[in-house]
């Protein structure tokens, strides 16, 4: 199959993860400056009040400078077509943000160098290395006082248990950022201030001797410690990045714009392009097989002038031409994909033909859910993607009673697009959901939304639980009654034991020794 607009360069899927405030938002925009846009398919950036793409599909959002969407914005850069994959930046939105990780084939970490590894960065780390994807840290901030180089490293290595591989190396301590010592060639690359920062920052490239004359102590120093990172094996290893158990590393300041290329350049050298998808069968599609695709993501009611259901697919092999008319494995029925689209703001255009890594947004896809996948050619059915513990329960009622169709619905859609889980259980009633979420914000999500996209006002009172394990229907019977526990079911099937914490679970084991818990697939 071929088109005649095929981009057939080749490709890379990533997406920027850090602890809010790391400077994501700041670092995306400075990619940005570095490559040429492509197209933006919903992208949110920026925070309230700062120039940039900012969704308007929801006043919440507005509200409070967070984006609570997320799609992917795609830029040419050195012969490369390269996916950013947008996440949510709030830790309340962590579930969306695991989900998007499925879509991707490296992550770009930031870490703010006078914070340090942060509870945000943390898990995020430990995602990464759940699914297998390999992460290039980015140590931001150096322009500002903050810890030190080595100390760094040591806190990636004890904490995370991924050994760090600096590629660059900063000269000058931190809040004295100098340039960095290109740990390939020895050589300095020098970092030029220009008034503001606003712009490209000018780099300039010096040998070791010229380096020295410069900057002197700093030169020596940054040398020195380069060559202890060699002795203590710290030098990039491509096969243990890949496999999970490195990361390479690199400083700069997105503020300043300093050591951004450099990022975009490492992506496209050490980071993976798309490899071959493992289906549930364990069968393997590579990415010249034909066409399939998985949801990771879905989405109504963007705008107004929008009010329906958009579904991100991220391609794992074959050519996606719009137009086509591919396969839903779940349903096994047909899906026509004549409305495929990219999203940028408000504005829609088609899109043509998309290559494995790429995303492509699916309109008036009502029957799409995110795990789903769809193909084209033989049958293949990719895994689900896990599903987060909760950790927040509310039970929801609808206040207007003459609306409870309305409600049934809007909270089946949300449960389907996985807003949030949705959990029942005989003893409390259909109309009574109890409803769980990863971070609380998840809640007035789905509150706002119930009264804008179904017209329902819903009062939500909070549960005091906190832990959730997998049970069976055993475990159902034995903690009916129990106080401080209970057992509700998802929409799935699986039961949920739901404890107010970690010591009532104690204490109902000692009381059921034979009852059956497992932790979620995936929890962190
Ligand atoms: P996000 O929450 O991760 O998207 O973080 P932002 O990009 O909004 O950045 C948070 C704050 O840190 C903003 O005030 C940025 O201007 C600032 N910031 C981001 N990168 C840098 C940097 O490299 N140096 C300095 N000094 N400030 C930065």
């Amino acid at each position: 199959m071929s088109a005649p607009d095929l981009d057939e360069r080749p490709r890379r899927t990533f997406a920027v993860i850090s602890h809010p405030d790391a400077g994501k938002s700041t670092l995306t925009e400075a990619l940005a400056l570095h490559a040429s846009v492509i197209s933006e398919a919903g992208a949110v950036h920026g925070k309230a009040g700062r120039r940039g793409t900012v969704s308007d599909w929801m006043e919440m959002e507005r509200a409070r400078g967070i984006s609570i969407t997320s799609a992917a914005l795609q830029f040419s850069y050195g012969g490369h077509v390269v996916n950013l994959v947008d996440t949510p930046g709030h830790s309340d939105f962590s579930e969306d943000t695991y989900r998007v990780l499925s879509a991707v084939d490296s992550a770009v970490m930031l870490v703010d160098a006078a914070k340090g590894l942060e509870p945000q960065t943390m898990k995020l780390f430990k995602v990464c290395t759940l699914r297998g994807i390999p992460v290039i840290t980015v140590i931001n901030k150096w322009d500002r006082p903050g810890l030190e180089a080595l100390e760094l490293m040591d806190l990636i290595e004890q904490q995370i248990g991924l050994k760090p591989t600096p590629l660059t190396w900063p000269v000058g301590e931190s809040g004295d950022f100098r340039g960095v010592l290109d740990r390939r060639d020895g050589g300095f690359i020098a970092y030029t201030r220009t008034a503001g920062g606003a712009t490209r920052a000018p780099e300039r490239r010096m040998d070791p001797a010229e380096a020295l004359a410069s900057e002197g102590e700093a030169w020596s120093r940054a040398e020195e410690e380069h060559e202890l990172l060699s002795a203590d094996d710290a030098d990039h290893d491509p096969e243990a990045f890949l496999a999970g158990r490195s990361t390479p590393v690199l400083f700069g300041s997105a503020l300043l714009n300093f050591g951004v290329a450099r990022i975009l350049d490492e992506l496209l050298t050490v980071a993976p392009g798309p490899g071959p998808t493992t289906a549930v069968d364990g069968s393997v599609r590579r990415p010249d097989d034909e066409f399939s695709a998985f949801v990771f993501k879905v989405q109504s009611g963007m705008n107004a002038a929008h009010r329906d259901r958009l579904a991100y697919a991220r391609v794992c092999s074959g050519v996606f031409e719009r137009g086509m008319v591919v396969t839903h494995a779940r349903t096994g029925r047909p899906f026509a994909t004549k409305y495929a689209q990219t999203v940028m703001g408000r504005e829609r255009t088609s899109v043509e033909t998309a290559l494995p890594g790429d995303i492509v947004g699916l309109v008036n896809a009502a029957a799409l859910r995110p795990g789903d996948t769809i193909y084209a050619g033989p049958a293949v059915d990719y895994p689900p993607i896990a599903t987060f513990a909760p950790e927040h329960f509310a039970t929801a009622s609808n206040v207007e009673t003459g609306r409870s169709k309305q409600f049934r619905k809007g909270i089946e859609q949300l449960d389907q697009e996985g807003a949030i889980q949705v959990l029942r259980s005989d003893v409390r009633g259909d109309a009574n959901p109890v409803l769980a979420a990863v971070g609380p914000m998840q809640f007035e999500v789905v509150q706002a939304r119930m009264q804008a996209e179904f017209g329902v006002p819903i009062r939500l009172e909070t549960l005091s639980y906190s832990l959730a394990r997998v049970t069976d229907a055993a475990g159902a019977e034995m903690l009916a009654g129990t106080s401080g526990a209970e057992v509700l079911s998802r929409s799935d099937g699986t039961r949920l034991a739901v404890f107010a914490d970690k010591w009532r679970m104690a204490s109902v084991l000692r009381q059921h020794p034979d009852l059956h818990l497992e932790p979620l697939p995936a929890g962190v």
